[in-house]
């Protein structure tokens, strides 16, 4: 293992190194800077982001150019405007002791005159989006005809998002004969092509192997039934009570739903996805960076760029569409030589992805159980009781303590220490005493046939609709268009089964208000629809037919009289929508009213 003095770095970047604390080179610096200063050279590096890339290329960067010039001499292009400032940031704190440096980030969403006439002040290094800087160069506010050095940062990324032809355009303002240094994640066909069109001989270096995950992640799984997969997540939150995390979700919708859902319950959450306005979603990573988030739910594009070091888990919500994508979410934690973990809930539909995976990763995944009740309970009230064992005493309470003491007289010191625990495990142990088990076998066949345990507790509300296939309804339709109606995700109605005129579908026992509700009074096309909660409450198929039908006769009727006698105002139907919001709970039909375990740490 070499060290920093060994790689030919000049004093002005160790002195910077010594005061960054960084006591020896991460694996890609150690390979890719002794090849950066040695030669003139084209370069490729696959390597994940926080492994040490942007020293990697900012170390020989900084060596090489000439701050005694003002010409700019480095250009730097990232995907986003974070990871932009990011690199600045990281270029500025490396070249420190590099008197006469200025290093200027140009990114979209920022006045373009003020970044202008910063290049313009003598820029030797630019770090740059693609879009702002090919809008700079049309407007001839920057001249990068003299750069010597090139770097494509995150280059599959860079790609993914679009930037392909920005990119071209932008190197053709660049001289020939200046080295380009390309780093990326993932060697998809794409990279590859933009490698061998632009990079001449380049060599290349590999930290692990292409697209494998960082060793410090490991990776498990846990198999739910889909509609379980937010109990789930709390479940993994709630087990890991000192948690810092991402939590991936595969569209905005899914992603803006799951953050609102955990705080409403009472978690330290946020969300990062597209529809949110820049300044919005400052707030909202600046609030993660001070870690007054503790779960970050994300769309994997709103992810990219994320400059936190220390996320201990990466939850994927759902699994992305594209296999390589899960290598960037789970780059996300692991970095800076720390270890962290990668867990992804799936349903049994979703498993075979898991083998795909494994393969891109080259890592095999552990598949570990949905923590329960049992379990979530002792680590809370460890963790408490390490907190209390780890706390300084506030002096303050001295003056207090003859008054404490005369009311404890009584009290042993078991007694008071199990009073004492009792005041936040209580919340936790009625929360949690009736929940149920959320795993599955991989071969078990619940999750096709509805997947949970009607046999037993009732979690879930069966509910009678009249209408059904004569209205033009089939179980995917009626399904659609609760979801619709009701604004839920596609796994909250479930065992949809249509009749000729009337229906049955199951929602949580959680969601029955919302449902009841809003179908009061509520007209389709014309004609009244009309819900129900059915006698036979598990939703078992034969007693269905029977029950059904008697319910299609006397339910729609007796609604019918109520109709006549309701006033039918729409608004009324709204406000009840509103105060119905859906509040999750995980102990099944007992938990009513007991309070949500809130998290200790805000
Ligand atoms: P990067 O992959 O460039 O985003 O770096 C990830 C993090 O690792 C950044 O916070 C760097 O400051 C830090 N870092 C880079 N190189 C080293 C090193 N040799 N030792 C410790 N930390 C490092």
């Amino acid at each position: 293992m070499s060290t920093f003095q060994d790689l030919g770095l000049n004093e002005d970047l160790l002195q910077a190194i010594s005061d960054l604390g960084f006591t020896k080179p991460s694996e890609v610096q150690e390979k890719a800077i002794p090849i950066l200063l040695e030669s003139e050279t084209d370069l490729v590096a696959l390597a994940q982001t926080g492994t040490g890339k942007t020293a990697a290329f900012g170390f020989p960067m900084l060596e090489k150019i000439d701050v005694n010039s003002r010409t700019t001499q480095g250009l730097i292009l990232s995907p986003t405007r974070e990871l932009c400032l990011q690199i600045t940031n990281e270029m500025k704190l490396y070249g420190k002791y590099c008197k006469g440096l200025n290093v200027v980030a140009v990114y979209g969403g920022s006045s373009i005159t003020d970044q202008a006439r910063d290049i313009k002040r003598g820029a030797q290094i630019i770090v740059a989006t693609p879009g702002r800087m090919k809008d700079m160069i049309s407007r001839r506010l920057v001249d990068i005809s003299k750069i010597q050095y090139s770097v494509l940062d995150e280059a599959d990324e860079m790609l993914n998002m679009g930037f392909k032809e920005d990119i071209t355009d932008i190197l053709s303002h660049t001289p020939d004969d200046k080295n380009t240094w390309l780093f990326s994640a993932t060697m998809p066909r794409e990279v590859a092509r933009i490698a061998k069109k632009f990079m001449h001989d380049p060599q290349e270096i590999t930290v692990g192997n292409k697209n494998e995950s960082s060793s410090n992640v490991s990776h498990e799984y846990y198999l739910v039934n889909a509609r379980d997969r937010y109990q789930a997540l709390k479940r993994l939150s709630d087990a890991n009570p000192d948690i810092f995390s991402v939590v991936f979700c595969r569209t905005k919708r899914d992603t803006q739903k799951v953050a609102e859902q955990l705080i409403e319950d009472g978690y330290s959450a946020g969300a990062l996805h597209g529809d949110l306005s820049q300044n919005q979603r400052d707030l909202v990573m600046n609030s993660f960076r001070k870690k007054q988030i503790q779960m970050l739910v994300a769309t994997d594009v709103a992810a990219r760029g994320i400059d936190v070091d220390d996320i201990t888990h990466v939850i994927n919500y759902q699994l992305p569409d594209e296999t390589e994508t899960y290598t960037h979410r789970s780059g996300r934690t692991g970095r800076a030589g720390k270890t962290g973990v990668s867990m992804v809930i799936v349903s049994k539909s979703e498993v075979r992805k898991i083998k795909s995976i494994e393969r891109i990763i080259n890592k095999a995944f552990e598949k570990k159980d949905i923590p329960d009740g049992a379990d979530i309970c002792e680590v809370q009230l460890m963790s408490l009781a390490n907190k209390i064992h780890n706390t300084e005493i506030n002096h303050e309470i001295d003056k207090h303590l003859s008054s404490i003491n005369t009311l404890f007289e009584d009290t042993d010191k078991d007694e008071l220490i199990k009073k004492f625990f009792s005041v936040e495990f209580t919340r936790f142990y009625n929360y949690y005493q009736k929940a149920k088990n959320l795993n599955i076998s991989d071969t078990g066949s619940r999750e096709r046939d509805g997947g949970r345990n009607y046999g037993g507790k009732n979690d879930s509300t069966r509910y009678f609709i009249n209408v059904g296939g004569k209205d033009g309804f089939d179980w995917m339709k009626l399904k659609d268009f609760l979801k619709e109606q009701l604004d839920l995700g596609r796994d909250d109605v479930f065992k949809v089964e249509t009749k000729d005129s009337f229906s049955f579908f199951n929602t949580e026992n959680e969601l029955k208000e919302k449902v009841l509700s809003y179908f009061t009074d509520f007209k389709y096309e014309g004609r009244f629809v009309n819900v129900e909660v059915s006698e036979n409450r598990g939703g078992g198929r034969r007693n269905d037919k029977r029950g059904g039908g008697r319910r299609d006769n006397n339910h729609s009727g007796g609604r019918r009289e109520h109709r006549k006698g309701a006033s039918g105002n729409r608004s009324d139907r709204r406000r009840s929508e509103g105060d119905s919001k859906p509040r999750r709970s995980d102990s099944g039909s007992g938990s009513g009213n007991i309070s949500r375990p809130r998290r200790s740490r805000r």
